[in-house]
């Protein structure tokens, strides 16, 4: 008997923010073959997540009944998966969301809406990221909902709306094909945006002059005209002298400054004295190389500049994004194709769950608390009065914790037991939670300190929308059904509210989509029905049947005045400089194979197999000059914590940086990360600690 045909769904790839478009080709009920469809961000193209990253769905660690606890929690518990399994017992959901939704209650009527928070998921659709938020702030009735946004591009985002009123990308990163000149700045897109990477290849074979800039060399340089390698957490003064070199040398466009910026003057001032030569020994780059990139750029018809988490992961990430931004507008390469600043997103829905409101001082489309007129239309929108005083963000969550002012918690799909910084004191403030409801696929660290644990649907299980880092808005369907005994994430949102007091009745993300895009205008001309049949449309939109704005900006800002800013970023230290006993500087990121905490690729059969285990770069000389060899078992110790690990020699990295990836529980980077903020976006110092390093 011939095997029956499988059957291809479109949809969405659930990793990174690039968005490519799958088929999921299904047999017998499971995932056979993942395929590239031709999506407006992939055009067929997949990496190796989005090919062979799907064997997690039926791993047998997945969650399948609620969980609840029977023994105290322990931050141990977090280290051992099994250990933390004997200490719940399985309930019915009846009985699961009655203690969920009660223990919740009980704290927000004894201790007042501030002593409860959320963490809401970019990684489920933008219907489940609204309604989220939408339960925080009306069921809870507090701000404090945030998502890992926060850990990654809050300096980003904090910086264009200053300074161009925006916190999304003006450019697809599909741009780079009419831009003359690419710069890639503190992002490695071979490894976490593959796809995009391949664009960018593509236009530097056509002729564009690629420009990388990073501490740490990456698969791109070999396609890159200017390979600047600077001092890690230097960004700065070297965008400081490139700036000072544009506007010294009369490169900037002056037309576009004066039709089209403000306080130009300020910025001048600023940079007059930081030349290239004064601030090459700072940034370690030699002074006549930043003079020839700056020039390179100015002079170029169209530019772009894409970043990743080089340039945010800081605690100056907000001045680093305000130079780029100045270098973008004294050269008038924003608006026309071929220019832009595009901050690459990492996780696959942080710009739709952004937009959809999981941020603590911003209602859905970045619309402030405070701001009246936003939250009068939201209050009429939502029959629900709403607190104008902006929430508390993901680190100060976690600092109110300790602190005993926040008690009760409800989580869905995020681990921040394994993604905060200094992540020993995170589990330790989870455990000190009085209630902590989890949403997720497995016991992850986090659930491993819950309260109550919800079995929750996976991306191919479910239909829904989700916004890649190009503001392409997509439609992801479900192929599979759910294993028994799960339930759709939407659902548990509405079951939770409605013991809330929420009389909430969405049964589908379709019955949600028109109250979304009534809450945030940006998604004006796009409704469910058009993106069922067109798959993707890019907002801003401004006709249910033209495609969307993929440029944006060239003729005015959405600012006050409709220019965009200037201002000013000064030179200052990292947090934490390495000394006698911290001798090195550890940055932290991810790898192609695996996804930010591990949840769903270390269970991704073939992604664990090409990289199973925790390890340690240095570069060769670096081992060598400390008697170290590759493979041999490493202690990296910082201020705040210890981990062990293997050692790899990495020729892309300089002499006196580590780099080490957080997806692993076994040797957790972020024991070892300094949570100190960039004062701005909020955001913590992932790239940059002093740290030690020995063999064990
Ligand atoms: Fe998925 Fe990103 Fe890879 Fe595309 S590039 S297949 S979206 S992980």
């Amino acid at each position: 008997r011939a095997a029956a045909p499988a059957t291809e769904i479109a949809s969405v790839c659930p990793y990174c923010g690039v968005g490519c478009q799958v088929g999921f080709r299904v047999r017998d009920g499971a995932i056979e073959e993942v395929v590239g469809r031709d999506g407006p961000s992939n055009q067929g193209r997949l990496c190796v997540k989005g090919r062979f990253g799907f064997d997690y769905l039926a791993h047998p660690d997945r969650l399948t009944r609620p969980l609840v606890r029977i023994s105290p929690k322990d931050p141990a518990d977090c280290l051992d998966p099994r250990l933390a399994r004997t200490k719940f017992r399985e309930a019915d959901w009846e009985e699961a969301l009655a203690l969920a939704a009660g223990g919740l209650a009980r704290i927000r009527d004894r201790s007042g809406p501030n002593a409860l928070a959320g963490f809401g998921s970019a990684k489920g659709s933008n219907e489940e990221a609204y309604l989220f938020q939408k339960l925080v702030r009306t069921g809870f009735g507090t701000n404090n909902i945030d998502h890992c946004t926060r850990l990654c591009h809050a300096a980003s985002v904090a910086a264009l709306l200053e300074g161009i009123g925006s916190g999304a990308v003006t450019a697809p990163f599909m741009a780079a094909a009419e831009a003359e000149v690419i710069v890639v700045i503190g992002a490695r897109p071979t490894e976490n945006h593959p796809v995009a990477a391949t664009f960018l290849k593509e236009a530097a074979a056509r002729g564009a002059a690629l420009v990388t800039l990073d501490p740490r060399g990456s698969a791109l340089d070999r396609h890159a005209q200017e390979v600047v390698r600077f001092a890690p957490g230097r960004d700065v003064p070297m965008l400081n002298a490139m700036l000072h070199t544009v506007i010294e040398e009369g490169l900037y466009d002056r037309q576009y400054v004066a039709a089209h910026t403000e306080d130009f003057a300020a910025l001048r001032e600023h940079v007059a004295a930081l030349t290239p030569e004064a601030m090459a020994p700072l940034c370690g780059v030699p002074a006549e190389q930043l003079r020839r990139v700056a020039r390179l750029f100015a002079r170029a018809r169209t530019a772009m500049i894409l970043w990743g988490m080089g340039i945010s992961q800081s605690t100056h990430g907000t001045d680093n994004t305000r130079c780029l931004i100045a270098l973008a507008l004294l050269c008038g390469q924003v608006g026309r194709p071929g220019t832009g600043l595009h901050p690459l997103r990492g996780q696959n829905n942080v710009q739709g769950a952004s937009d959809a409101g999981l941020i603590p001082m911003m209602f859905p489309d970045y619309r402030h608390t405070d701001d009246d007129a936003a939250r009068a239309h939201l209050e009429d929108l939502w029959g629900a009065r709403l607190d104008p005083t902006p929430g508390l963000t993901v680190v100060e969550i976690m600092q109110a914790m300790e602190r005993g002012e926040i008690a009760g918690m409800y989580i869905m799909g995020e681990n921040p037991a394994m993604s905060d910084p200094d992540v020993a004191h995170a589990r330790a403030a989870l455990t000190k939670l009085e209630h902590l409801v989890v949403q997720d696929l497995f016991l992850t660290e986090t659930a491993a300190l819950a309260d109550v644990v919800l079995p929750a649907s996976a991306w191919p299980e479910k239909d829904g929308t989700v916004t890649n880092t190009n503001r392409q808005v997509q439609m992801g369907r479900a192929a599979l059904p759910l294993p028994e005994g799960v339930r759709q994430d939407l659902d548990i949102i509405v079951e939770m509210a409605n013991r809330l007091g929420l009389p909430w009745d969405y049964a589908h993300p379709r019955e949600v989509f028109p109250e979304m895009a009534a809450a945030t205008p940006s998604l004006a001309n796009i409704t469910w029905d058009r993106l069922e049949r067109e798959g993707s449309v890019t907002y801003p939109c401004h006709s249910p049947d033209r495609p969307g704005e993929a440029i944006v900006f060239g003729d005015r800002f959405p600012t006050a005045s409709g220019r965009a800013r200037f201002v000013t970023a000064g030179l200052r230290d990292p947090d934490e400089m390495p000394d006698e006993r911290y001798p090195l500087v550890l940055t932290t990121g991810r790898q192609l194979e695996h996804w930010h905490t591990g949840s769903m690729t270390r269970r991704a059969g073939m992604l664990d197999a090409l990289e199973p285990e925790p390890t340690a770069s240095l570069a060769p000389a670096e081992l060598a000059r400390r008697g170290l060899a590759p493979g041999q078992r490493l202690r990296l110790e910082t201020r705040r914590g210890a981990i062990e690990l293997a050692a790899r020699a990495d020729p892309a990295l300089p002499e006196g940086l580590v780099f080490v990836p957080f997806a692993y529980r076994e040797a957790a980077a972020n024991l070892l990360t300094n949570p100190q903020l960039d004062p701005f976006g909020k955001i913590p110092e992932f790239k940059y600690c002093a740290v030690r390093v020995e063999a064990v």
